[in-house]
């Protein structure tokens, strides 16, 4: 079987299938080096995930790292009211 991975050249970073579809994979560069690689700010997005950031930081003039930083607060905020609402569940009595 072919390893599933992938090179977007566009943008210079490799993408990674780990079961959840092709995902973008940080780059290798240590964290000291504080780099801006395009795998590294859209680690574990698919392609189109990516491309719908990069139109959204386009249209309001922000960085793609500041778009995905919000979207992973509301992201964060959204498990945690669902959790929320898996407890009233499971203790709303039994059917
Ligand atoms: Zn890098």
């Amino acid at each position: 079987m072919q390893s599933p991975v992938k090179f977007d050249y566009t943008n210079q970073a490799w993408l990674r299938d780990s079961g959840n579809g092709l995902r973008y994979t940080r780059c290798g560069h240590p964290v000291s080096m504080n780099c801006d690689c395009f795998g590294k700010v859209f680690e574990g997005f698919t392609e189109a995930e990516a491309a719908e950031i990069l139109a959204q930081a386009a249209q309001l003039g922000r960085t793609s790292a500041q778009i995905i930083s919000s979207e992973r607060q509301s992201e964060r905020a959204q498990q945690e009211a669902n959790r929320e609402y898996g407890f009233k569940f499971t203790t709303g009595g039994q059917r």
